[in-house]
């Protein structure tokens, strides 16, 4: 199932999105709520392009993927993947839900042990990890990290060894496996930059073993993103637990597999992926291997969390076609349709405008690209100047890939529990974009 989903079916209706996303809600008088928080009031005060996260959701979703685990008998720690979404106050909300971190920068580790994620928590992973950022990760002591190549492996060595220390690694193995999504985010094939290669990966375990510097504790796997069925993962980890098995015959020790992320969520008419199903493939690969368990979650509890609100700049009419509806919002700001292919529902905020027999409609954003385009030929009840939208499921993979393309400061965010809300990072000023900017002294007409 790909990421881009199947555009033959009639778009959902107002209705329909409503129906799957149980934190959004239309009142008659206040129009799109976000738990008890009127969007339109948020847009109001602060102005858009503006993301909202719902940390009910994070919580409810963070329990859920808890609950599967133990439901399928399984004791599954699990580690957010921070590059979904990094912000200081979704990393502590999820900390203190008992979720750890899984980072692939030394920018996301000092986030994560800023928001107060305990450096034991947190898994180190990536496929080009500078000395520098493993330098730090063994200085703060995190509790593994994931070995992608062999090179790495003796880099990983030689570095703990300066430092006195010694670190508890795991292979990620690339257990070649088709994860049926889209090809910019898989990442389980043989072809993927990512991981071990399988066949090597026992003869880098022992080499491991026999390195100073670090402990190899097992394996990992990590096979691509918006994952929306088990047969994937099945396959994948009936080749981990094979490799466990071969590695304990050829006399090492292996206490612990991370079975990733991946699990994916219904940003269409797709269904999102169980996280029963994902323990239901965990347990019966892996159940009986007597190993410590981990999950790597990003997605599915970050995406369905946020929100993108924007305002309709102009209305631009096309002779015989769909008008292309141009909002404030844009590439810079969510990224996902131009790079992915990405569908998101739009839902206006006014309870009129929701109401209203849809139209197609281009939504586009005023970026000075052609891929600067949120979705063609899309049914949407009619929006006119000054009409405010909402992007469901953003709260992953959205503001963190945000840039400030064609000079635009990087949007607020708010945060809303219950009938609360705040602003959790304002909106960016204009000044700041150049703030940390000079001319040399010769373009000034200095000497
Ligand atoms: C991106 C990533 C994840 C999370 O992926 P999601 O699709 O957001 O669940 C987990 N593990 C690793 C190693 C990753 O690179």
């Amino acid at each position: 199932m790909a990421d881009a989903p199947d555009l033959s079916t009639p778009d959902p209706t107002v209705r329909e999105l409503l129906a799957t996303r149980p934190q959004l809600s239309l009142d008659p008088t206040c129009g799109l709520m976000m738990e008890g928080v009127p969007l339109s009031a948020v847009a109001d005060e602060i102005g858009t392009p503006t993301w909202g996260i719902s940390a009910s959701t994070l919580r409810i979703r963070a329990r859920r993927l808890l609950t599967a685990m133990t439901g399928a008998g399984l004791s599954v720690s699990v580690h957010f993947a921070v590059k979904s979404n990094d912000h200081l106050a979704v990393l502590r909300i999820l900390a203190s839900e008992g979720l750890g971190a899984d980072v692939v920068s030394g920018g996301e580790l000092l986030r994560a042990l800023e928001a107060g994620v305990p450096a034991s928590k947190i898994v180190f992973s990536g496929v080009g990890k500078s000395d520098a950022e493993l330098r730090l990760a063994i200085q703060k002591g995190v509790a593994q990290i994931n070995v992608e190549s062999a090179e790495e492996l003796e880099i990983i060595s030689a570095l703990a060894v300066e430092a006195g220390r010694v670190v508890d690694v795991a292979l990620r193995v690339n257990p070649d496996v088709d994860a049926e999504t889209h090809a910019k985010i898989t990442t389980g094939l043989a072809d993927n930059k990512f991981g071990v290669p399988y066949d090597e990966a026992l003869a880098l375990y022992l080499r491991a073993a026999a390195l100073p510097g670090v402990r190899p504790v097992g394996y990992a796997a990590h096979i691509g993103s918006q994952i929306l069925k088990a047969d994937p993962y099945r396959a994948a980890y009936a080749r981990v637990a094979q490799l466990v098995r071969a590695t304990r015959e050829a006399g090492a020790v292996v206490s612990v597999v991370d079975c990733g992320g991946g699990l994916g969520i219904g940003y269409r008419d797709e269904g999102e992926g169980s996280p029963e199903a994902f323990a239901g493939a965990i347990r019966a690969e892996l159940g009986d291997l007597d190993v410590r368990l981990a999950i790597e979650p990003g997605r599915w509890i970050s995406g369905p969390s946020g929100v993108l609100l924007s305002t309709v700049i102009l209305r631009k009419a096309v002779t015989g076609g769909a008008p292309f509806i141009v909002l404030d919002a844009a590439m810079n700001d969510l990224l996902r349709p131009s790079l992915y292919d990405a569908w998101h529902g739009v839902l206006p905020l006014s309870p009129h405008d929701a109401v209203q027999e849809p139209e197609k409609a281009h939504l586009v954003g005023p970026v000075c690209e052609s891929g600067d385009c949120f979705a063609r030929d899309r049914m949407l009840p009619p929006l006119q100047r000054g009409a405010r939208v909402a992007f469901l499921d953003a709260g992953a993979y959205g503001s963190v890939m945000s840039s400030t393309y064609n000079a635009r400061p990087l949007a607020a965010q708010v945060l809303v529990e219950g009938e609360r809300w705040a602003v959790i990072r304002p909106r960016q000023t204009v000044e700041a974009l150049w703030a940390n900017e000079t001319t040399p002294g010769w373009l000034n007409g200095d000497a």
